[in-house]
């Protein structure tokens, strides 16, 4: 199992970033609503996350470290209606095969901690007792250490740490109502509380994107049928000098999606000149049986059902508020 595992890793584990969407993905899917993670050397020597989340029961460790385990999908049926973040089972069970890695956890209603890891070509999974509050902690030690070849891969640890600051945030902006903290070597490089009122979500805002997007940028709110977008969207005339903070999320999942950034562009039209980068933070919802999120393991893209209809709106909605600014 260990090689399988490995092989599997291939697919979703690329870098230290990779890790941690995995886990922190976990840890929102277990109703986290406070997440800590301490990285060490850029991620390959720890990556550490803490979740107050609903934890692992002790009977469960063993299944959450084997592969294609996943406790939220249990039909095909489910799989047309993704609502959660991580649905393949199999993101532990790589990592864990590609590192030295350390899950305790406790469920609210249980009354001790369990601790468990899996270790060797068979990957048996070892339980023991353990002291931890409700939720839990996952620590990943020594990533690849037993894949020289991957682990050459990996850039300068300031490289590699800055891919995770960037994951961090762009979670932090779809995530308002949790607290993140973010530390590099023992330092605390990000902390943001969680933002339950439209002050705080500025502030995180602001924190995030930068002062000047906080600032300018138009909140926006537009629906069609079952088709919801929200967000934030920097005005033609502001965008020059803005270090561009494109972010889209579709369903809650972050996206890098072409047909969504084509939309976005030519709703700026004319008023964008070449050198001008748009800059944005949108949330786009649709009936999760309209997109497919099945499409690849590293997850950024989806796809539309109705592409077309769901391009003609963004850019009509968007194109709206973007015209009414400018007049
Ligand atoms: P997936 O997320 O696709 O189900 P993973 O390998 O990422 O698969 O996780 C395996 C299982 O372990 C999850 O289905 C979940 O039941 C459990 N799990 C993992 N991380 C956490 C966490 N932080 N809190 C609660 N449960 C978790
Ligand atoms: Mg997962």
């Amino acid at each position: 199992p260990q090689l399988a595992n490995q092989i599997a890793a291939g697919e979703v584990v690329e870098r230290p970033a990779s890790v941690v969407k995995e886990l922190v993905e976990n840890s929102l899917d277990a109703g986290a609503t406070q997440i800590e993670l301490e990285i060490e050397k850029g991620g390959s020597k720890k990556i550490l996350i803490r979740d107050n989340g609903s934890g692992i029961a002790e009977q469960e460790l063993v299944l959450a470290l084997s592969r294609h385990a996943t406790s939220k999908i249990s039909s095909l049926a489910d799989l047309e209606q993704i609502c959660s973040l991580g649905f393949r089972g199999e993101a532990l069970a790589s990592i864990s095969s590609v590192s030295r890695l350390t899950l305790t956890s406790k469920p609210a209603a249980q009354d001790k901690a369990w601790q468990a890891s899996a270790e060797g070509r068979d990957m048996a999974v070892q339980v023991r007792p353990a002291a931890h509050p409700d939720g839990t902690s996952i620590e990943v030690l020594d990533l690849f250490f037993n894949t020289p070849a991957r682990r050459r891969f990996l850039r300068s640890d300031k490289t590699e740490f800055s891919h995770i600051d960037e994951l961090i945030k762009r979670l932090a902006l779809s995530r308002f109502d949790v607290s993140w903290s973010l530390s590099h070597n023992g330092q605390q490089v990000r902390r943001l509380p969680a933002a339950s009122t439209a002050i705080a979500r500025q502030k995180r805002l602001a924190a995030l994107c930068g002062r000047q997007f906080a600032e300018q940028a138009l909140w926006i709110e537009n629906q069609y049928d079952q088709i919801r977008l929200s967000g934030w969207i920097l005005p033609a005339a502001a965008c020059q000098g803005q270090p561009a903070c494109q972010y889209s999320y579709v369903n809650g999942r972050m996206m890098r999606d072409k047909l969504l950034n084509h939309a976005i562009r030519q709703a700026y039209g004319e008023q964008l000149s070449a050198e001008q980068q748009p800059a944005f933070v949108l949330y786009l919802e649709l009936d999760p049986g309209e997109v497919d999120v099945n499409v690849h393991p590293a997850k950024h893209e989806v796809r539309f059902h109705q592409a077309r209809l769901v391009h003609d709106f963004v850019v009509s909605a968007l194109s709206d508020a973007l015209q009414q600014l400018a007049a």
